[in-house]
């Protein structure tokens, strides 16, 4: 007799958008807040020292496991990434709710999983209450540990997979600093009810080359852990319990996208030059000092972007000047003689913040962010200043401000420049007293009058991630207005346009390192504005490179001039996308 499946066994496929290419095909993982109840039933009165055993045995197998992770991940990714482990060792040995979880036993008289269960959601529930952002980000973590014993209760072959063997994550939300701390080594992709594709966690999803959908509605609901799936994150898509057709029409996907990505590795060196002769600098985004191997890996030339806010995952504070100096020394000296562009702390926003606040600011986005908290932080400013210019003289650095808004600021932090020059000179600390000094044009103001500010810097880096958000008044982030959200929008084009003008015109070179600059639907209107340097995530590098390699300025130039003249966003897109697809069809999606 032919079983009937089940509803629990059919193909279910939940929509978001994709953030991150690629495919994963792997079990589901709930993550945080998806952690659901277990089972409950009564225990009677002799069952309390049975279920107390139970407890003490799941702990210690849980103990056991992190252990042995934390050893692992040590070896493979350093200190660092297995410090999560740590503090999840830490809290499996907070005996105020080991004894709590006890006392429920018997007061509730249920199973032990349920009053572990019991008590995690009445200490989760306080910590989301509490002010103190960091530790409401702790929450996740006791909710990772919780589920982890929780799973500890099951007999082993009633287990499908363990969460360190390949999976796909589904959680309410990720934080940047969630996805830092995963093991990137069976994480085959996850996907968020939350997020949008210009958030951070989409953006270092995108650098580490881990397929990522977000805005699925409900997902957490849907989702029961272990239930098999692939995720896609071409075109969005979360199948659960996929059918044996749809798993082999996304492993074929799967085999042609890896043969095309081998082929674009075969080209790591060759030049990154437009068919009509057309040198363009292409460079690497990037947020971890861990991801420096996949920079070498893509080819790039250099960094274009290092994003030094992502240092405060390591703790609440940026680290002081003597570990940033040996940081940044690292790298720039892995590097040379490829350039190293240091951002400064671009604290604030929808990013860590650099310090906690004493009440929430009603707009982070127009409020204490980017060079604004360096400059009211002369110390903390110093202490990177002084850092970068002593990395710099290991290798090619550069430094570049964030979210200047007008000259006032430029000069502001020019002269903090200076003074730590003076400083480490008149200690004869060695640094390079041509550093190059550049700053991010990603305010409005500051892409209006670029031509002003083309005489005080050396470079401009268009962060069009900001530029957009602020230009068309659309929160990055923000998933019911990403629709609005428009990167081709004709108030860009004029703004990046205009600001390569200036650059030109002073003698001094623009790029691009928002993630348009990865967007190969858009290479063609970029070159063509005569944007010269494209920094993009290192798992972008090598189709950025055949995108460039198959065009040729000239009509890059005309398709602009042609943009320049459009009303609508659409128009400009389908522009760009009609050249892309003529040149390169295989890379667009
Ligand atoms: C940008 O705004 O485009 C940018 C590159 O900076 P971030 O994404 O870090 O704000
Ligand atoms: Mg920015």
């Amino acid at each position: 007799m032919s079983e009937i499946p089940s509803k629990a066994d059919e193909e279910i496929v939940l929509q978001g958008t994709p953030v991150s290419a690629g495919i994963g095909i792997a079990p589901v993982h709930v993550h945080g807040r998806g952690f659901s109840a277990p089972e409950v039933y009564a225990i009677g009165r002799d069952g309390v020292a049975e279920e107390k055993a139970r407890f003490a045995a799941a702990l210690a197998k849980t103990r056991e496991q992190l252990v042995e992770l934390r050893d692992r991940i040590a070896a493979i990714a350093g200190e660092k990434d297995s410090g999560i482990f740590e503090a999840h060792l830490m809290m499996l040995e907070d005996k105020a709710i080991v004894d709590k979880v006890e006392e429920a036993i018997e007061s509730r008289g249920q199973n032990a999983e349920f009053a572990l269960y019991a008590v995690a959601q009445n200490y989760l529930e306080a910590m989301r209450r509490v002010p103190d952002p960091y530790l409401r980000e702790r929450t996740v973590d006791i909710e990772d540990v919780c589920q982890r014993v929780l799973r500890n209760f099951e007999p082993e072959e009633s287990r499908a997979a363990e969460p360190d063997e390949t999976h796909i994550l589904v959680a309410y939300d990720l934080s940047p600093s969630d996805t830092a701390a995963m093991n990137r080594r069976h994480l085959l992709g996850f996907a968020t009810e939350l997020g949008s594709a210009n958030s951070h966690t989409a953006i270092l999803a995108r650098s580490l080359g881990i397929p990522a959908v977000v805005g699925i509605e409900g997902a957490i609901l849907q989702v029961r852990a272990l239930t098999p799936s692939i995720i896609d994150g071409y075109s969005g898509k979360l199948i659960l319990n996929p059918s044996a057709e749809t798993l082999e029409h996304y492993r074929r996907l799967q085999g042609e996208k890896e043969r095309v990505r081998d082929e674009l590795e075969t080209m790591r060196d060759a030049e990154v030059v437009t068919t009509d002769g057309r040198g363009i600098v292409l460079s690497a985004n990037i947020e971890l000092v861990d991801e420096l191997p996949l920079v070498f890996q893509s080819g790039a030339k250099g960094v274009g972007l290092y994003r030094t806010e992502f240092l405060l995952l390591d703790g609440e504070q940026m680290p002081g000047e003597a570990q940033q100096t040996e940081i940044y020394t690292r790298m720039a000296a892995k590097l040379n003689p490829q350039p190293l562009i240091i951002r400064t702390l671009d604290a604030g926003g929808d990013k860590l913040p650099v310090e906690p606040l004493t009440e929430p600011e009603p707009n982070p986005f127009l409020g204490w962010r980017g060079i604004r908290v360096s400059i009211d932080r002369p110390a903390m400013f110093r202490e990177q200043l002084r850092a970068i210019l002593r990395a710099s003289a290991h290798g090619k650095v550069a430094v570049m401000f964030p979210l200047v808004s007008g000259i006032g600021e430029i000069r502001r932090a020019k002269d903090q420049l200076k003074a730590c020059m003076d400083e480490l000179a008149a200690k004869d600390i060695a640094f390079d007293e041509e550093i190059e000094m550049g700053v991010m044009i990603e305010v409005p103001s500051a892409a209006v009058i670029a031509d002003l500010i083309a005489p005080e810097v050396d470079f401009f880096s268009i962060g069009t991630n900001d530029l957009v958000q602020y230009t068309v008044a659309v929160d990055r982030v923000n998933l019911h207005v990403a629709n609005l959200y428009r990167p081709t929008h004709p108030a860009i084009v004029r703004l990046i346009r205009q600001t390569v003008e200036a650059g030109d015109a002073h003698g001094i070179w623009t790029g691009v390192c928002g993630e348009i600059a990865g967007d190969v639907r858009l290479t063609p209107l970029l070159l063509g504005l005569g944007v010269q340097e494209l920094s993009v995530g290192p798992h972008q590098v090598p189709r950025v490179r055949r995108a460039i390699r198959s065009l040729a300025l000239s009509e890059c130039s005309q398709l602009a001039n042609e943009a320049s003249q459009c009303a609508l966003s659409r128009e400009i897109l389908d522009l760009s996308l009609e050249m892309a697809r003529t040149h390169y069809p295989e890379l667009i999606d």
